[in-house]
């Protein structure tokens, strides 16, 4: 049997909500006014003839006012026969039946008037009627001008408030919509549409073919997979590899991210919940994609202080989350994938077995991945021939394939602002080097003298040289225009990515980065403030070889990461900073000396950037292995 035929949807049941709010709004209003009404009829009946008298037409009395004064005189010369007092107003009716009516001053708070305070005394000594009423002094149109003055106070909140909320309900119902009409769109994308993450891969694989036939594996008792986390740095492709999950078997695939679930109406999130399974089960085989999973947060566990409604709105929707999938049946055939920056972020529940219990890492592509990468991404440009795709793949470090992609169609923007009919390697390294160093060329340039450039063309031909010929890299490209914080750069790749860096390579790279410095002292005589990053680099690195990476002689294998601090006292310090110092000062001697022993190759680097601000590719490899040709 449908038993969801017997209970109304999320979003019908959140409309229902609406509206029988608004009721109780209505029955509410009308519930006050009907009891205000019966109030008042019961007091009207409770009161006396005079008082009813003087209310049945005040106006007798109220058209005919006098001062205080006139009615204290009265009252002095006992012509009263009637008075009816109604906060300040006074109507009276003198002994021979004239009707007049007065005020009485108000001398402020706790100070009583005196002929008021004096009128039940009176009342008894001359014996006149005396008795509260209750008269509205006010003609007509004040009185509908007031009504209405009040009508408005009273539903100027109301009206306001409907003013703010309708809008809202009106998203929120509208939201609604929204998860209904939300798409499973069913993708192409294939796994040999994702460049590298072989593990990731691997493991969908298998995931893939649990989808294809899980008839086949349920025959076997296997458990279907439920869901499964994708946990790596943003643009690693989680949200590629997950449509091409979906592509691989023919599922549809309905993305969300973790924030989706979150409502500002209490209750909301969890039918948005609902609703996205609802629909992923009439649409399955279907991946529902999750994207920053660890959105949806972390439940607490009840004991922290400070878990206020937002914090319980999150365990609601979490919990009902796994609900749904502890929910799947055998042959559902509908698989949550969640992508993750904090895999450790994830609530621990969900990554129980039946879960999430399926973790797959991405990561940053390798050198011959980001090849493979600018290769796929130029390819979809009209790009020039004979791009050097390896050098700029190996000048690429550290960058994800998103970031590759969005390289490239950089270097497409700048040829097409450049009115070029082609993306030119040149292009392409312009992209990069706005990524990497945070910027386009910036306005120093035009601040720069002659002598400066002259200054940075051999501080950066410093650099290339020695990395060149103590093999601490291969340089790909150098440039003395001015980027970002950067005045000049030199970009210098690990030949292989491998993990472990040899001592011999480490002292190449320290004596690189002094390289720039030394080049200075021996063009000129004397260094400048230019080397302040590298130094500050080097000397980090100078430290840590000796201090953690065991290349120092004093503690010889005792690394200073793992000794308590305690124990390092000042001799301590001072010995590793005596040491570093010594390391750096031997890359320095080294330094010279390849500076030195090649100084033509260092003049000939720095003329070549005066002239052409940029060197790359083969002219760089000729003139740094000192080919004259
Ligand atoms: P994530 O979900 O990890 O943040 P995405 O899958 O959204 O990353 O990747 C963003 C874009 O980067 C994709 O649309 C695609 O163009 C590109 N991309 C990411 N990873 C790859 C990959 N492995 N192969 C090819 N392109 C990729």
């Amino acid at each position: 049997m449908d038993s969801a035929s017997n209970t109304p949807s999320p979003g019908l049941r959140q409309k229902l909500i609406i509206a029988a709010s608004a009721a109780a709004l209505l029955l509410a209003g009308l519930g006050l006014s009907t009891l205000h009404e019966r109030t008042a009829s019961e007091m009207q009946a409770r009161k006396n003839a005079t008082a009813l008298a003087f209310e049945k037409a005040p106006e007798q009395w109220l058209a005919h006012p006098r001062e205080a004064s006139e009615f204290e005189r009265a009252l002095q010369a006992k012509d009263v026969a009637a008075v009816g007092v109604s906060g300040g107003l006074v109507l009276y009716t003198d002994r021979s039946g004239k009707f007049f009516s007065t005020r009485l001053i108000d001398c402020g708070l706790g100070c009583k008037n005196e002929i008021g305070s004096r009128l039940g005394e009176l009342s008894v000594a001359q014996g006149f009627a005396l008795t509260d009423i209750d008269v509205d002094a006010r003609t007509s149109g004040q009185r509908l001008f007031q009504s209405l003055e009040r009508a408005a106070n009273v539903l100027g909140p109301i009206l306001l408030l409907l003013l703010v909320a309708a809008p809202l309900i009106y998203l929120q119902m509208r939201g609604g919509l929204g998860q209904r009409t939300r798409l499973a769109e069913k993708p192409r994308t294939r796994f040999d549409d994702v460049i590298g993450a072989d593990e990731a891969k691997k493991a969908l694989r298998r995931v893939a073919a649990f989808m294809k036939d899980p008839k086949q594996y349920a025959a076997v008792g296997a458990k279907a997979p439920r869901g499964v986390l994708l946990d790596g740095p943003p643009g690693t492709g989680k949200t590629l590899l997950a449509k091409a999950l979906a592509g691989e078997c023919g599922a549809s695939f309905i993305s969300v991210d973790g924030s989706y679930f979150s409502s500002m109406f209490y209750g909301a999130g969890i039918g948005k919940v609902k609703e996205l399974f609802k629909k992923a089960r009439e649409s399955a085989p279907c991946i529902i994609f999750i994207d920053e999973i660890d959105g949806i947060g972390k439940r607490s566990n009840g004991k922290e202080a400070g878990g206020g409604g937002g914090e319980q709105e999150q365990n609601r929707i979490i919990n009902r989350l796994l609900v749904e999938m502890d929910g799947f049946a055998a042959l559902e055939n509908v698989v949550v994938v969640g992508a993750t920056n904090h895999v450790d972020n994830v609530d621990e529940a969900m990554r129980r077995p039946g879960r999430f219990d399926l973790i797959v890492r991405t990561a940053l592509p390798t050198v011959p991945e980001r090849e493979q990468l600018f290769g796929l991404y130029l390819g979809q440009t009209k790009s020039a021939p004979g791009i050097d795709v390896a050098s700029i793949a190996r000048t690429a470090a550290g960058m994800s394939p998103a970031d590759i992609a969005n390289c490239v169609n950089r270097a497409a923007a700048y040829a097409a602002e450049a009115g070029e009919a082609l993306v030119s390697q040149e292009r392409v390294y312009q992209s990069l080097e706005t990524h990497q160093l945070g910027g386009e060329v910036s306005n120093t340039k035009n601040l720069i003298t002659p002598e400066t450039l002259r200054r940075i063309a051999f501080h950066e031909s410093g650099h290339a040289l020695v990395a060149h010929v103590l093999e601490a890299g291969s340089v790909e490209r150098v440039s003395i225009e001015p980027r970002g914080p950067a005045l000049g750069v030199t970009y210098v790749a690990r030949a292989n990515e491998e993990p472990l860096y040899g001592e011999r390579e480490l002292r190449g790279r320290l004596a690189m980065m002094l390289a720039g410095r030394e080049a200075e002292l021996i063009a000129f005589g004397n260094a400048s403030s230019g080397a302040a990053d590298d130094l500050k680099r080097a000397s980090e690195l100078a430290t840590n070889m000796v201090g953690s990476l065991g290349f120092g002689k004093t503690f010889g294998l005792l690394s200073m990461a793992g000794v308590p601090r305690e124990l390092i006292g000042p001799d301590v310090q001072k010995s590793v900073l005596d040491e570093a110092r010594a390391l750096l000062e031997s890359a320095q001697a080294e330094c010279r000396r390849v500076l030195e022993e090649k100084r033509d190759r260092l003049d000939r680097l720095t003329e070549m950037l005066l002239g052409q601000e940029t060197v790359s590719g083969a002219p760089l490899k000729r003139v740094l292995a000192g080919d004259t040709v």
